[in-house]
């Protein structure tokens, strides 16, 4: 029998808890070391005041100080600061990748979140939160019809999320990965996987061909927190490939750009220079 996203819609609401409790602890499988002792908040989407949504643009979303919008929503479930993010459920076979992609966002990072400046106060913080989520037509920053496809997307996010994935694929593979029990089948994480970084989405080479030129880096460091992955220098050949992509890219971007679009894409470029064209 195929559970249809209706079906599991119409469950009563406590049910949502289980999945993302599992969700939760999953990440906290291929992140132990990075993610002990800190609360990790996932946060659905559709559980959140109706002006906090933006169904139409994301399927999930993270920012170094999301948790401290979100205490008030997170309620009881609050133990203090800690890396968080929001993930839609409706779009049930991605849930899971999209959970992982921000895990990716949240490992990318100097630090699991940031310190509140002096100003800024959780209220605020959920103040532009919701503003930013009220705004119509928002342009993406990433995507097919971004200016810049792989924007916050780079080299460095598109390392760590593989790691998390290989180690993903470890678990899965000794079959007790299972979040969802009965639902596992819309959940393949094996299928699914080209929406997680890299590829078509981003404008770049397939997700597997970065994985195969991360070589056994994956394997050999396994075991780290990502910290020192972030440390190690990535293998040639990833650099190689990551280098490739953004010049094509680049080069076909230019083609059909006037002078005044070309000075817009080149500064936009320069925000993230050294994320895109790191050492
Ligand atoms: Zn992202």
């Amino acid at each position: 029998m195929t559970t249809t996203v209706a079906d599991l819609l119409a469950l009563p609401s406590d049910w949502i808890r289980e999945p993302v409790q599992r969700i939760e602890a999953f990440l906290r499988q291929l992140a132990p070391l990075d993610f002990e002792g800190v609360p990790l908040y996932v946060v659905v989407e559709q559980e959140l005041p109706p002006h906090w949504q933006r169904v139409a643009t994301a399927l999930g979303y993270t920012s170094p100080t999301l948790d401290a919008a979100l205490q008030d929503h997170i309620g009881d479930g609050w133990r203090g600061r800690g890396p968080a993010m929001v993930v839609r459920f409706d779009v049930l076979r991605h849930f899971y990748l999209t959970a992982l992609h921000e895990a990716g966002h949240l490992l990318e990072r100097e630090a699991l979140y940031d310190e509140l400046a002096p100003n800024e106060t959780a209220t605020t913080e959920a103040q532009f939160i919701a503003e930013w989520a009220a705004c119509e037509n928002v342009v993406p920053t990433s995507g097919p019809t971004a200016m810049v496809p792989f924007w916050q997307h780079e080299r460095a996010y598109i390392r760590v999320t593989l790691h998390l994935l290989y180690r993903a694929r470890q678990i899965e593979a000794t079959g007790d990965a299972w979040l969802f029990g009965p639902y596992e089948e819309q959940m393949g994480l094996v299928s699914n996987v080209s929406m997680l970084c890299a590829g078509e989405t981003y404008q770049l080479s397939d997700i597997e061909r970065y994985m195969g030129a991360l070589g056994d880096e994956p394997k050999r460091m396994a075991d780290q927190p990502f910290p020192e992955i972030r440390n190690t220098k990535p293998p040639r050949a990833f650099c190689n490939l990551w280098r490739r992509d953004v010049w094509g890219w680049l080069c076909k971007a230019k083609a059909g750009l006037d002078r005044g679009q070309m000075n817009e894409l080149l500064g936009r470029l320069q925000e993230r220079w050294p994320y895109i064209f790191p050492d």
